[in-house]
């Protein structure tokens, strides 16, 4: 295993180990979260930084939209769709749908979307996350807040006269 930062290799002995990790849905770790994909030439970028994470949003679909393409419909909308959970595939919970989508540095969180349905009207679609990632806007990644951001502390260094709330 070699690793970054934020990036670590791993070496799997047969494949089928290999795949029942890969196939396994986000891990949370003690707060953080833990994505193992199949390496390609592209993974490296993660080395300078997160700048797309898989989160779990609970949408509050409505009831016409429960179907296999509703639900892929919205979901990407939101982002890059990689799995929904059990209850939500075979609807044994509709008072929401959980998916999991790839969003990235760009994406505000917002609590909802406007959906415009066929001729009909624009229903706003609530979304709730479990769990709004720390992104920093001045070095474009996940991982910290723009408070905690060294960046920040550079700059406030250099300008001992200047003054910050958010310390
Ligand atoms: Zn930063």
């Amino acid at each position: 295993m070699m690793a970054y930062k934020n990036l670590f290799y791993f070496k799997f002995v047969n494949d089928e180990d290999k795949q029942r990790v890969i196939d396994h849905e986000p891990l949370f770790l003690l707060g953080r979260i833990f994505v193992v994909r199949p390496w390609t030439p592209s993974i490296d970028k993660y080395r300078n930084g997160i700048k797309a994470l898989p989160i779990w949003i609970r949408v509050d679909l409505p009831k016409h939209l429960w179907t296999k393409n509703g639900i892929d419909f919205i979901s990407s909308i939101i982002g890059e769709p990689i799995y929904m959970d059990d209850a939500t595939a075979r609807r044994t919970r509709i008072s929401y749908a959980r998916i999991c989508v790839v969003v990235d540095i760009e994406f505000k969180f917002p609590s909802f979307i406007p959906i415009k349905i066929g001729e009909g009207d624009i229903v706003d679609i609530g979304l709730d996350y479990e769990w709004v990632p720390d992104l920093c806007t001045s070095c474009k990644i996940f991982g910290h807040s723009n408070s905690k951001c060294i960046k920040n502390k550079e700059v406030s260094a250099r300008n001992p006269n200047h003054t910050t709330t958010d310390g």
